[in-house]
C-alpha cells in the first residue's frame, strides 16, 4: 500500500510545458506527478502557447518568476546552465508539437512524460526510441486511466489461468460531448482536434482509444493483433478526413477475436469507457463510471464484484492501493499511479538500474509507439475502404 513515503531518493525537479490556465488536462499532470511530494516538484515551466498568460499561471501555481519561460526553447537552454535546473519535463500541448519538444528536452538531457497519441508515425517513435537510449533518459506516456490499480488485477488474473484462454475481447471507449460541431467552432481544444495538421492522422481513435488499446494489452501482455479492420466515419460531415466514431474488428495471433468501438458522438453517453475480457472459463469487466469495481463472472456459478482495496486482490493491485478500503477513489488516483512510476523509472535509468526498469509495469515509449502502430494500422486499414491489413 502507498502512504506517501518516498521511493527514491529525492524528487525530480520537474517542468511543464503547455498544461495552463486554459488547458484541458494540465492540472492532471500536476494532481499526479505533486500528489506525494516525493517524486516531482515542480520547478519551472513553459505553460502557455501565450507568453503573459503562461508567466501570470506558473506564479499563480507557485513557479519563481524567473523559471516562467515564454517558451520550451528558451526554458531548455536556460534551465542547462543553472546547477539546480530540471531534470524532467511533462508535455501536454496538443499533439502536432509532442515530436519537436521529446526531441528538444531528450537533447537537453531532460526525461520526459509525454502526452498521447505520443507522435504522428511509428517512425518518428522509432527514432526518439532510440534518441532516449542514447541519451540514457526514460519517456513516459500518460495513458493516464492504465493507473486503476484494478488494471493489475485484471492482468494478474489473466496471468494465473483464472479466466481460461483469451477468445474474445470487447472495447469501448465512448462519449457524447461532440454529438454536434457546436464545440468544434467555439473551443480551442475542440478546433486543433479535429484539424490534422495539429491532431495527426485521426481523431477519437488517437484521442480516446489509444488509452483503450494501451490498457487491453497491459491486462494481456501477450496477445498480439496479427490483423484488424478499421471502419471509421465522420458522423459531423465538417470533420472529415478525421474520424468521429470507429469500429475495428482485430484478430489475435491465438486465434481470439476482439473489436473496438470509439466514438464521440455516441449522444447522451458521458462516460462509455469498459474493457471486457472473455475467455474460455470466465470472463472479466471493468468501467470506467466504476473504477473500484471489477466484474468476474464464471460460467454456471455467481457472478462476483470484485472491491478495490480488499485483501483477497493480488499484491500488485493493493501495491498501488493509496486509500484503503472503505473510502472510494478514481482518476487523480491513477494519475499519480503513473507520475510514481515514472519517476522511479526515471531515477533507475539515472543508477543504471536496469533489473528495476525490467520489473517496473508502466506506460513506456514503447506503449506510446504500439499506440501510434495502432492508429496507423486503423487508418491504412480504413482508408483501404475498411478492408483487412495485417498488422505491422
Ligand atoms: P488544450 O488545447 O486544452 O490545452 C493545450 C495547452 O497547451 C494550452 O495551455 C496551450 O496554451 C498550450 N500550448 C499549446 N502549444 C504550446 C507550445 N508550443 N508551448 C507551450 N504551451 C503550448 O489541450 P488538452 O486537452 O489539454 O490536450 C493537450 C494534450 O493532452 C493532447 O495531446 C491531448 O491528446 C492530451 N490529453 C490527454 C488526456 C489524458 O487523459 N491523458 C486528456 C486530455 C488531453
Amino acid at each position: 500500500m502507498l502512504n506517501g513515503e518516498k521511493k527514491i531518493a529525492r524528487p525530480f525537479r520537474w517542468a511543464m510545458v503547455g498544461g495552463g490556465r486554459t488547458a484541458g488536462v494540465g492540472y492532471k499532470h500536476r494532481t499526479g506527478a505533486l500528489r506525494d511530494n516525493t517524486a516531482f516538484q515542480l520547478v519551472a515551466g513553459a505553460f502557455d502557447i501565450d507568453p503573459v498568460r503562461g508567466e501570470d499561471f506558473g506564479v499563480n501555481v507557485g513557479v519563481d518568476e524567473s523559471r516562467c519561460y515564454p517558451d520550451y526553447k528558451t526554458m531548455f537552454t536556460e534551465e542547462v546552465k543553472r546547477e539546480d535546473g530540471i531534470e524532467a519535463v511533462s508535455i501536454a500541448t496538443p499533439n502536432g508539437t509532442h515530436y519537436e519538444i521529446t526531441k528538444a528536452a531528450l537533447e537537453a538531457g531532460l526525461h520526459v512524460v509525454c502526452e498521447k497519441p505520443l507522435f504522428f508515425t511509428v517512425a518518428e517513435a522509432q527514432e526518439i526510441k532510440e534518441l532516449a537510449e542514447e541519451k540514457g533518459k526514460i519517456v513516459g506516456v500518460t495513458y493516464g486511466f492504465s493507473g486503476n490499480q484494478m488494471m493489475l488485477q485484471m492482468r494478474a488474473m489473466v496471468e494465473q489461468g483464472k479466466i481460461g484462454d483469451i477468445r474474445i475481447v470487447e472495447l469501448q471507449y465512448t462519449h457524447g460531448f461532440n454529438a454536434t460541431d457546436k464545440a468544434d467552432a467555439i473551443s480551442e481544444a475542440q478546433k486543433w482536434r479535429v484539424d490534422p495538421k495539429i491532431a495527426g492522422p485521426s481523431f477519437v481513435l488517437g484521442d480516446l482509444s489509444t488509452h483503450t488499446y494501451y490498457m487491453s494489452q497491459l491486462i494481456m501482455p501477450n496477445m498480439k493483433i496479427s490483423k484488424l479492420l478499421c471502419d471509421r466515419q465522420s458522423i459531423v460531415g465538417s470533420r472529415a478526413p478525421l474520424e468521429d466514431n470507429a469500429f475495428v474488428l482485430m484478430h489475435y495471433e491465438n486465434g481470439a477475436v476482439g473489436r473496438l468501438w470509439t466514438s464521440s458522438v455516441d449522444a447522451g453517453c458521458m462516460d462509455g469507457h469498459r474493457i471486457r475480457i472473455v475467455g474460455s472459463k470466465a470472463s472479466l469487466e471493468w468501467w470506467d463510471s466504476k473504477p473500484n469495481e471489477l466484474r468476474y463472472e464464471v460460467q454456471g456459478e455467481p457472478a462476483q464484484t470484485l472491491i478495490r482495496a480488499m485483501p483477497y486482490l493480488d499484491e500488485s493491485c493493493l501495491a498501488d492501493e493509496r486509500l484503503g478500503a472503505l473510502h472510494q477513489e478514481g482518476l487523480s488516483d491513477a494519475w499519480a499511479n503513473i507520475y510514481l512510476k515514472f519517476a522511479v523509472a526515471m531515477d533507475a535509468k539515472n543508477r543504471g538500474d536496469e533489473e528495476t526498469l525490467k520489473n517496473l509495469v508502466y506506460p513506456d515509449i514503447n506503449a506510446g509507439l504500439e499506440g501510434i502502430r495502432w492508429i496507423e494500422n486503423c487508418v491504412r486499414s480504413a482508408d483501404a475502404g475498411a478492408a483487412w491489413v495485417e498488422f505491422e
